[in-house]
């Protein structure tokens, strides 16, 4: 799919962001400058913000804030009839379920990281490399809710590390895994955990189900799908959560079980030659190798490795032998960019490359969703 076959006319698809002014909605305005196929002209967020111009927020990221995106107005979700019709959503949680139905409704094709409706069987939880036939779920999602527009979700922050993991190994059949994550303070968005509760220390929980998410949800992007509903994975995780004083980056530590019994050569081999449709495509958000494999014994370490690939790649390393489980490994990958912003932008670029909910407009400078789903 090349930027090209966007439009006729050779414009690009305008797209909103919902949140925009959070540490994932930061993510987004960022990634989105210079975006070959999505030209950012909307942008929304809570009645704090909406009336004033983006540039006149604060903004933390260490990249600076792109000019065209200073100047955009912030809206309220009040004034949906104004977004374009394609959305990325970075809203808390305690917003994000209603408004991205309201979006949804309104024929809008919402691109969310929110975990309000990531485990709701119509909607899609992908992860491009993993489970990209699970597009097909929206075509149902449509014709059940009668929406014209639609909702896709991309994982959990954690999750999107072991389901890399878990998928790159799948040929092998995994069975028990246990997972214990050391998560960056990004993950809590903005303002956060306090400093003084999180330097020189480790806090041994994490709200809003964090646990729960790997474990369920992890379950469903590995699933099969069936006539129009996923089946989960038919293995056990078990997650514990840690929230530890690293900017970005969650490592995550996996002793995994495998029904193969594949060799460390084996393992190690599957885990560097992983590749999958993103790749194929050469879809513009998508790494070149979506599993770095070290083989020095001190990595993936988040501060040394987390800004490889632009976030996007999952970084593995200390593979070997677990004498309870079979296998253990380190995983490690941006919890932002991977695990938020990077996975959104992936998940609608594969939608435009499939030809699914979007199209251009026959003016040729705007996404409409359509009814049709094609090519899922
Ligand atoms: P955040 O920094 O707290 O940002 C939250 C955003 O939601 C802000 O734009 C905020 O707008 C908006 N918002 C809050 N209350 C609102 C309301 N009543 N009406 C409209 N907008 C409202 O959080 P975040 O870390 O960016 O996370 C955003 C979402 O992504 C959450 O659902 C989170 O669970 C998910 N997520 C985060 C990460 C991560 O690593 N940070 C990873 C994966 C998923 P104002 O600035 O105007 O208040």
């Amino acid at each position: 799919m090349s930027a090209e076959r966007l439009s006729p006319s050779g414009g690009k698809i305008n797209v909103g962001v919902l949140g925009a002014t959070g540490v994932v909605g930061q993510h987004f305005v960022s990634l989105l400058e210079n975006h070959p196929w999505f030209n950012l002209t909307w942008l929304a967020a809570s009645e704090r913000s909406a009336g004033k111009r983006y540039g006149d927020l604060p903004w933390r990221l260490a990249r600076r804030l792109p000019a065209a995106a200073a100047d955009l107005p912030i809206d309220a979700l009040d004034a949906i009839d104004r977004a374009p019709s394609l959305l990325f959503s970075g809203l808390d949680a305690s917003v994000a379920g209603d408004a991205e139905i309201a979006c949804a409704r309104s024929g809008r094709l919402v691109v969310s990281n929110a975990r309000n409706h990531r485990m709701d069987p119509l909607v899609p939880l992908l992860i491009p490399e993993v489970n990209p036939d699970h597009v097909a779920l929206l075509e149902r999602q449509r014709a059940e809710r009668g929406w014209t527009g639609g909702i896709v979700t991309n994982p959990n922050c954690s999750t999107v590390v072991v389901a890399m993991v878990l998928g790159a190994l799948r040929q092998f059949r995994p069975g028990r895994v246990m997972v214990t994550t050391l998560q960056a303070l990004s993950g809590a968005g903005y303002p956060g955990v306090a400093s003084l509760d999180a330097l020189g220390n480790v806090i041994p929980y994490i709200g809003g189900g964090e646990e729960e998410k790997i474990e369920t949800e992890t379950l469903k992007i590995l699933g099969t799908l069936e006539t129009a509903q996923v089946r989960n994975a038919p293995f056990t995780i078990s997650a514990q959560t840690t929230r530890v004083p690293v900017q970005d980056g969650h490592t995550v530590v996996m002793s995994i079980e495998l029904g193969t019994a594949p060799s460390l050569e084996e393992l190690t081999s599957a885990l560097d030659g992983f590749t999958a449709e993103p790749q194929q495509r050469k879809l513009p958000t998508a790494p070149a190798t979506p599993i770095i494999l070290h083989t020095a014994q001190d990595r993936p370490q988040p501060r040394l490795d987390v800004h490889e690939g632009g976030g996007m790649p999952v970084h593995v390393g200390r593979v070997r032998r677990c004498p309870i489980l079979g296998y253990k490994l380190v995983a490690m990958g941006h919890n932002v960019v991977r695990g938020a912003a990077g996975a959104a932008l992936l998940n609608a670029e594969l939608l435009v490359a499939r030809g699914i909910g979007l199209a251009v407009s026959p003016s040729g400078n705007d996404a409409y969703a359509t009814a049709e789903v094609r090519g899922a």
